[in-house]
């Protein structure tokens, strides 16, 4: 029966939700039930304001419900209100994080229009400072929160575990019977510092539903027996996240292999995906990765999914991984406009697919699908609507006449909505 009180089925999914205490953060709510919440990080500097306030458009604007922002100098906390005016005057109204560490109780006390500005304060324990200044600098950051009525991520990472709890918590062990193996321990310390760390802050004052609690790890092993361990101790929101990812392929495997197992159980609040940008790389991409791992998993729709076949010996050429490409692009590009103006149409499904082996079977399956001719079929395409056999393409402008009946079908499939202003391109600091 614990299980029945401990969880229950979130609105948006069949899924399991673990309960947790939903935790205000600007317009977003995490937690409670709330729909998972996609966040992402800048890797601009602070103190300057310009790229700052682009990149925080741009990881808006690609779905980033909260964004959070390096705070770690007095030219950055100085920066931070000016970033949130520019951006609320462009019409970008998404919650901005702080993230403090060892200077973050002065930072917010000398700048106090930061400390307002800010929907969020990021302190990490393992970093508020060493020895006897520790406790006081961490009640320090959780006076000016309780004043602004602002909540807080207790945010406990490996790479800097409090070094003191941590030898403490070793010592222990090696006087036991059985000592654990150093690995347990650590992960224990791990969750020990979040939850410790919560209770003295909500003894300085701050609510329990101002509290949200990360653990993050780079292994994925770690990761769920940590957040396991964390879920069945506390009813604090989650914010789920692996720490130094990496890069590419390797990082967003990683991420997901980790996330997904946790999400699956019902743990995890709001997710991050920390992924390396390749040099000069798009940073949105992990806020695309985050979306993609909440959709696929069935938590949430963000924008329509596009089902393609892998292609194998029987497609004739690169054209039909072109045209999956050119439909998926040409999606995410409408998708602003359309989650404007219809309802729903971001749990449309496309299938591409290379020949008619499979083709015509996946198409059924998906609102609107199309199957190339593969190798020795006739150069025909057919295209299925809503699982019947509609028109049958052929020429050299499939690609085209293909993308117009995508267009034609969600004007005619999904209800329009009402006008309204929306904040900034139909992403709602809601979630969609
Ligand atoms: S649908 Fe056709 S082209 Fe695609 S993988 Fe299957 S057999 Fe190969």
């Amino acid at each position: 029966m614990v299980a029945e009180k401990r969880y229950r089925i979130c609105p948006m999914s069949t899924l399991p939700r673990r309960r947790s205490i939903p935790v205000h953060i600007g317009t977003v709510v995490v937690g409670g039930g709330a729909p998972v919440a996609v966040q992402s990080m800048t890797n601009t500097d602070t103190a300057d304001v310009e790229s700052t306030v682009r990149q925080v458009q741009d990881l808006a604007r690609a779905g980033s419900e909260l964004v959070r922002v390096t705070v770690n100098t007095d030219e950055a906390a100085a920066a931070v209100p000016h970033i949130a005016e520019r951006l609320a005057r462009a019409g970008v109204f998404v919650p901005l994080v702080g993230d403090f560490h060892f200077n973050g109780h002065r930072l917010l006390k000398a700048h106090p229009a930061c400390a307002q500005a800010l929907a969020k304060y990021r302190i990490n324990p393992g970093n508020v400072g060493r020895g006897s200044k520790r406790d006081p600098q961490f009640a320090e950051m959780i006076e000016v929160a309780c004043r602004n009525a602002k909540p807080v991520r207790i945010g406990v990472n490996w790479g800097s575990l409090d070094q003191d709890l941590l030898t403490r918590m070793m010592d222990e062990n090696s006087q036991r019977e059985q000592p654990l193996d150093a690995n347990e321990v650590m992960r224990e310390a791990l969750v020990v510092s979040a939850l410790d760390s919560a209770e003295r802050a909500v003894e300085l004052g701050l609510g329990r539903d101002r509290i949200v609690i990360s653990c993050k790890v780079s292994g994925v092993q770690d990761l769920i027996a940590v957040y396991r361990n964390l879920a069945g101790r506390c009813e604090y929101a989650l914010h789920l996240g692996l720490t130094e990812a990496g890069m590419g392929s390797k990082g967003i495997v990683a991420s997901t292999a980790g996330m997904a197992v946790l999400l699956q159980e019902g743990i995890g609040d709001t997710i991050r995906v920390s992924l390396t940008p390749e040099p000069n790389g798009d940073r949105t991409q992990e806020v695309i990765v985050a979306q993609e791992i909440l959709q696929t998993i069935g938590l949430r729709s963000f924008v329509p999914m596009v089902i393609a076949c892998p292609g194998c010996g029987r497609t004739t050429s690169t054209y039909f991984q072109e045209l999956a490409q050119k439909i998926q692009t040409h999606i995410r590009h409408q998708m602003p406009e359309w989650r404007k103006q219809y309802v729903g149409v971001e749990d449309m499904t496309v299938a591409v697919m290379g020949c008619v082996v499979n083709g015509p079977g996946e198409s059924k399956h998906a609102n609107i699908g199309i199957s190339l001719p593969g190798t020795g079929e006739r150069p025909v395409a057919p295209v299925y609507i809503d699982g019947e056999k509609g028109p049958t393409l052929k020429g050299e402008r499939i690609a085209e006449e293909f993308q117009s009946m995508v267009e034609d079908y969600v004007a005619k499939t999904y209800a329009r909505k009402p006008e309204k202003v929306t904040p900034f391109d139909g992403v709602s600091s809601k979630g969609s």
